[in-house]
């Protein structure tokens, strides 16, 4: 198995980037082969458009996905998305960690599913890429009870069934670290502990 790790978060000292360091960890405990895509390292541009694909002979009105399927037939893919799918290519897993901004996805990781998990390689009639399983982790602003975790919940069902359910990927159960900023040390060092088994009961 080999398992490919995207973090979305501008700060190395950001409790993302500890999950994040967790799953490297316990992966590379358990000697799973791992890739990693550091998207604010290596600057990786959120905006999909025309210069993704610089040779698509445009004939009238430029439509990003028939440039995306052309780019794909004719090895014409800007490097940054061609190095980041033959990074999943070779990945049997993806593991998506990020916090929830805008109950959303950061620009960056929206754009990087926008402009890598393109039509004609990840979805569409002759996507070439194969099936995966997929796990998000995702840090939260906080839910206060109950119903709030629920409606955190569906907003994050709905985040990852929009997209992987889609391209008819296994959504693995999510890990979902919330309020991470208010609460304590003590209790973020459990959601690391936590998270570790999160990942062992679901892929080792
Ligand atoms: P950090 O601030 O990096 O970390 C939290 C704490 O953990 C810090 O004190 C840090 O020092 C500490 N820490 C770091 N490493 C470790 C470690 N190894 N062990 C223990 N502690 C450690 N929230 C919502 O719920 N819904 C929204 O729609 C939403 N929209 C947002 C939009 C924007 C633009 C922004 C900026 C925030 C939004 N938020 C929202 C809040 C956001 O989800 C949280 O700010 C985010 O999840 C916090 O994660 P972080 O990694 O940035 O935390």
């Amino acid at each position: 198995m080999k398992v490919h790790l995207i973090i979305a978060h501008p700060e190395n000292n950001s409790f993302n980037h500890a999950l994040h360091q967790t799953a490297v960890q316990t992966f590379e405990a358990n000697e799973i082969s791992i890739g990693e895509s550091d998207l604010y390292h290596i600057n990786f541009s959120a905006v999909a458009g025309k210069k993704d694909s610089p040779n698509f002979p445009v004939d009238g009105t430029f439509q990003l996905a028939a440039a995306q399927r052309w780019a794909i037939e004719n090895d014409d893919f800007e490097t940054s998305i061609k190095i980041e799918q033959s990074k999943l290519d070779s990945a049997d897993v993806l593991i998506l960690q990020f916090p929830l901004w805008w109950w959303s996805f950061p620009a960056i990781l929206k754009g990087w599913i926008d402009r890598v998990l393109t039509s004609g390689f990840a979805y569409g009639e002759k996507s070439r890429l194969g099936k995966k399983k997929v796990m998000y982790s995702i840090t939260t602003g906080g839910a206060e009870n109950e119903d709030e975790r629920d409606y955190y919940k569906r907003k994050i069902d709905g985040l990852y069934h929009d997209v992987f359910g889609f391209i008819g990927w296994e959504c693995l159960p999510p890990f979902i670290a919330h309020g991470v900023q208010r609460e304590t040390e003590k209790v973020r060092e459990t959601m690391l502990l936590n998270y570790r088994q999160h990942l062992i009961k679901n892929l080792l």
